[in-house]
């Protein structure tokens, strides 16, 4: 599918800092480390998914489908490791989406799985055999108590998708919190693939609320920190003052006149102006500070996204006609 052409080019980035890749993932392609105590997560560089061992049984945290049969793997190493039972009885979703739930069939229909409810209706919606609806629902927070241990799940409004739920663990100083930050990487397109734009920005305070030191992020290769979430904060934050900027400054008048009849070649002109002037900065800043800042796409799509939302959602618009 991927022509040569297009991945040309693709090794001339600047080289990803060792600090943000993880431990080495072994011969199947994973690697299970602690947590705390016993809450464990599980890499295979890109996606990250997490379980708690308990004398009841297992609790699984997402199943991404490229972590896949490995996550079954990781759990028998570690319950043989640790003399307790392999069997995963529950399986909590993150939210709906199909690269954090595609692998949760593996652990069979004997499972009792746990979401918002908005989760159970957007994969009813999909209707996929290899995701399988929550049977066990909440709107607002859902205290999870199984074989001792106590993990607290919170839904506090839609941002990276409408259904994304906060995963406490209060007893092992952790967070599960996905596809928001990606610890010492920038998001991806169009900040990161996010629904609501302002709920997508408000979202790290509120991580950031809950006591905690060790955050599972959903994505790479490491584990995430209290100051990973600080400098994405400023990353996003610069990157709302700039777009603000570059929407005050430039002047959209040229380019709806050359557009002439065609306004929506004025738009184009015009919005790339904009966009151009906000994120270049942000590129510069953030290159050798965030994995991956000079795939300037990134940027420029998450540019594009806030600045539309500060249009949008924030307003102004437009001036009103007189
Ligand atoms: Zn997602």
């Amino acid at each position: 599918m991927t022509s040569p052409a297009s991945a040309d080019g693709l090794s001339d980035y600047a080289p990803i800092p060792r600090s943000v890749l993880g431990p080495a993932v072994n011969e199947q392609g994973y690697y299970v480390g602690r947590v705390e105590r016993n809450l464990y997560w599980v890499t295979d560089g890109v996606y990250q998914a997490a379980f708690l061992t308990t004398p009841d049984g297992v609790v699984l945290f997402d199943a991404p489908p490229t972590i896949g049969h490995n996550l079954r793997r990781a759990i028998d190493e570690i319950a043989a490791a640790e003399g307790v039972t392999n069997k995963v009885t529950h399986m909590v979703y993150s939210h709906h989406h199909d690269d954090h739930t595609a692998a949760s069939s593996i652990f069979g229909s004997d499972v009792v799985r746990i979401g918002h409810e908005e989760t159970r209706r957007l994969l009813l919606r999909a209707n996929n055999p290899a995701r399988p609806a929550p049977d066990v629902t909440f709107a607002d927070s859902y205290t999870l108590q199984v074989g001792g241990e106590r993990v607290e799940l919170a839904w506090h409004g839609p941002n990276h998708s409408p259904d994304n739920i906060y995963i406490h663990f209060p007893d092992h100083d952790a967070v599960m919190f996905i596809d928001v930050v990606n610890g010492g990487w920038v998001p991806i397109y169009n900040l990161n693939l996010s629904d609501d734009v302002p709920g997508y920005m408000a979202a790290p305070a509120t991580l950031l609320s809950y006591p905690w030191t060790h955050f599972i992020s959903g994505h790479m290769g490491r584990l995430s920190t209290r100051d990973d979430v600080a400098v994405h904060q400023q990353y996003i934050a610069d990157i709302e003052a700039s777009a603000k900027e570059a929407l005050a400054s430039v002047n959209p008048v040229p380019y709806y006149v050359a557009g002439g009849e065609n306004f929506w070649a004025g738009v184009k002109g015009h919005l790339d102006a904009v966009t151009e002037r906000a994120y270049a900065p942000i590129v510069a800043k953030y290159t050798g500070v965030l994995a991956a800042a000079d795939v300037e796409e990134l940027t420029y799509t998450t540019t594009f996204t806030i600045m539309q939302s500060l249009r949008l959602d924030s307003g102004p618009s437009g001036p009103v006609h007189p």
